[in-house]
């Protein structure tokens, strides 16, 4: 038996015949930039996260950038971003000019450990970005009393956790402003790329929305030195469709997590752990082993697809080549030691099954 990591053709299933007449609706539009679609979808996930705003943008790495550049963040400054994270979170701040000040993760969480905040905080920082990474939300409530203590801003990185609950409110509302990515894979994922920037503040969803188009307020007239970031017509109506099935897909989710958590059975294997209050859409289900490869190899002979995010953290990599010899180690363990087994809607019991019995063979 075969289970890929991840199959949108089963994922796309249930929707397939939507999301052609959504396509073809566009195709027939004629407008394809900054019409009706992405107004509806922004208006539409607004309302799914319950905050004010939405602004789509071309991807997660530019809605991330762009927020920062609204909050006009830039050389001078200092943002708290955590080791563990996919590289954007990263990216997005050395672009403005600002630097990034990389905090661990708890071991248990693997987000952003805020008792360690504290210590990283200068006159010099103007804001922290916790990432609600795998699709379980941060520790918001502390994260934002250190916020408030210090005057901070916080955006949230919530590429991996649309729909993600923390004490029954939706992440992409619980900071000042969030980021989140619309990548295939992603929980609400668009057939190409697409993100979107959320928040309540008026002033920053405002600049926002010109900084995506040319920083431009009226046609021709340009206030900022924007940018050229916009989500698509033909993805704003894909997602139009997919949102609608993004709490069923989610909980399928959560219930293959479930599934695993109980099923695996192994000394040598670590599953995820809860947290109070937080309710994780499983973006990814990682687990951890000291003997990484030998289960990958273990698992890729049960015909099992895995993958690992990540296996190198930010500041090992050569574009950051000056923090190259810091030492963080929880980051430098989890790059070793994480594994993502397949997780996606659609995957059948005889699938989660497969998976967990492959990995209890695993000696
Ligand atoms: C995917 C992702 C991003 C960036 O999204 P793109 O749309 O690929 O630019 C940012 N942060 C995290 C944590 C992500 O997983």
């Amino acid at each position: 038996m075969m289970v890929p990591f991840l199959d949108f053709n089963v994922v796309h299933a249930q929707v397939r015949e939507k999301l052609s007449k959504a396509a073809q609706q566009v195709i027939e539009s004629g407008h394809y930039i900054l019409g009706q679609e992405v107004a509806l979808f922004e208006k539409e996930f607004a309302q799914y996260c319950g905050v004010s705003h939405c602004i789509g943008v071309a991807n997660g790495l530019d809605a991330l950038r762009i927020v920062l550049e609204a909050y006009e963040i830039g050389a001078g400054d200092e943002v708290i971003v955590p080791t563990n994270t996919f590289i954007a979170t990263w990216l997005a701040v050395s672009q403005t000019g600002a630097t990034v000040v990389p905090v661990e993760p708890s071991l248990s969480t693997r987000n952003l450990d805020p008792e360690k905040i504290r210590d990283s905080i200068t006159k010099k920082t103007r804001a922290i970005i916790p990432v609600h990474l795998y699709g379980l939300p941060a520790q918001m409530d502390e994260i934002n009393q250190i916020a408030k203590e210090f005057g901070l801003i916080v955006i949230e990185d919530a590429a991996q956790s649309q729909g993600a609950r923390y004490f029954g409110q939706r992440t992409c509302s619980l900071g000042d402003a969030a980021a989140t990515s619309f990548y295939p894979g992603k929980n609400l994922g668009a057939l190409g790329d697409g993100g979107a920037i959320l928040t309540n503040d008026e002033r920053i969803a405002t600049r926002c929305r010109y900084l995506r188009n040319y920083g431009s307020s009226v046609k021709y007239n340009h206030d900022y030195l924007g940018f050229n970031s916009r989500l698509d017509e033909i993805q704003a109506a894909m997602l139009r469709v997919k949102l609608e099935i993004l709490d069923e897909s989610n909980a399928h989710r959560v219930y293959v997590a479930e599934r695993y958590t109980a099923g695996i059975k192994s000394s040598e294997i670590s599953t995820p752990e809860p947290l109070p209050g937080a309710e994780s859409v499983f973006h990814l289900y990682v687990i951890t082993t000291d003997r990484r490869e030998q289960l990958e190899q273990h698992l890729r002979g049960c015909g099992v697809g895995t993958l690992i995010h990540y296996p190198i953290p930010p500041h090992k990599q050569k574009c950051y080549s000056a923090m190259n010899s810091l030492c963080f180690p929880i980051a430098e363990h989890l790059s070793c030691s994480v594994l993502s087994l397949p997780i996606f809607p659609g995957m059948t019991n005889e699938q989660i099954d497969h998976v967990i019995d492959s990995v209890n063979a695993f000696e």
